[in-house]
């Protein structure tokens, strides 16, 4: 594997793949797009666009960076073609293990064998997929944070085999990309979304027990501890399913002090699944502003 890489493949372009693929862009990679939906890529594109385009209006990048940003991006709907030449794939597909094996299994016969493959995964093991990739020396996490472009922190995922080659190339694309890197040894969740999963979890049982309403926990996150979002904007952000996820992998790795409050249970049940849906611990209107609080 070269030291420099020139080139990224991202898997997924969903709310996180479009992200990444945005600021590895905008870092100067020849950036290849890959996703089984179609409508995901263009939409994927109209978003990277704008975002650039907003970039410019607020004089953070200049007009060229953007047109080239726009230029260094392709899309792609065969799998085999976007990894062909990849020298780092960075995989951004729905959380689940089996989805995320499979496709590191697949991508694995197509890609380079010098080639370093990189899951954003929110909390799965890294080692696990990473013995699906065949690879598990050059397998890492980079764990990004939503919104990509605007947000600094890359966590880079240790597994168990992850070799310091691949530790140091990973660092570099994310340093390229303008991020900040924290290096953490695989473990459930990470640091973030172990914290965060945690801190919401208990606002729920705090909601439940009727100890506030959900704008005064908000508020009280906010303003006295000086969280920049309350649990709850973070939670609709985030989506209330996939927090519910995550605090069941937790349950079920690190122990039921991540048992999720029943209430959370409740609203995924109910469909509340967060601002993706206009709804959620708040409701949204389309311009994913709240409209009536609870
Ligand atoms: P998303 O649902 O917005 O996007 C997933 C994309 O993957 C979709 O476009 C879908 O069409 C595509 N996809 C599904 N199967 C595929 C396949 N086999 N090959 C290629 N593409 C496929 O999901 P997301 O929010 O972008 O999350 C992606 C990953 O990033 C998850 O592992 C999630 O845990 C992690 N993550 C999410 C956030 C967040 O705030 N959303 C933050 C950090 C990490």
């Amino acid at each position: 594997m070269t030291e420099k890489p020139r080139q990224i493949t991202v898997l997924g372009a969903g709310t996180m793949g479009r992200g990444i693929a945005h600021v590895a862009a905008a870092a100067g990679f020849e950036t290849l797009l890959f996703d089984v939906d179609p409508q995901s890529l263009t939409d994927a594109e109209t978003t990277i666009h704008r975002n650039l385009d907003k970039g410019v209006k607020l004089g953070k990048i200049d007009v060229e960076e953007a047109a080239e940003a726009k230029a260094s991006l392709c899309l792609h709907d065969d799998l085999e073609t976007a990894v062909a030449e990849a020298e780092v794939i960075i995989e951004a597909v729905p959380e689940s293990m089996a989805l995320k094996s499979q496709i590191f299994t697949q991508v694995a016969r197509f890609a380079p064998a010098e080639s370093i493959f990189a899951s954003n995964t929110s909390g799965l093991s890294i080692t696990e997929m990473a013995a699906s990739s065949g690879r598990p020396e050059r397998f890492g996490g980079m764990h990004f944070f939503n919104p990509v472009h605007l947000m600094k922190l890359v966590e880079l995922v240790r597994g168990l085999e992850t070799s310091d080659e691949t530790v140091d190339t990973l660092r570099g694309v994310a340093t390229a990309m303008g991020k900040e890197v924290v290096l953490v040894n695989e473990s459930p969740g990470f640091v973030t979304s172990r914290i965060n999963a945690l801190i919401g979890n208990e606002a729920f049982r705090m909601l439940e027990h009727g100890v506030a309403s959900p704008q005064d926990i908000d508020k009280a996150l906010k303003l006295g501890l000086n969280h920049p979002m309350g649990p709850f904007e973070m939670v609709d952000l985030v989506g209330l399913d996939i927090r519910l996820s995550i605090l069941r992998y937790l349950q079920q790795t690190l122990g039921d002090t991540y048992r999720p409050s029943n209430l959370l249970v409740q609203y995924v049940q109910a469909g509340r699944l967060g601002r993706k849906v206009g709804h959620g611990v708040y409701d949204y209107d389309d311009d994913g502003n709240i409209i009536r609080e609870e």
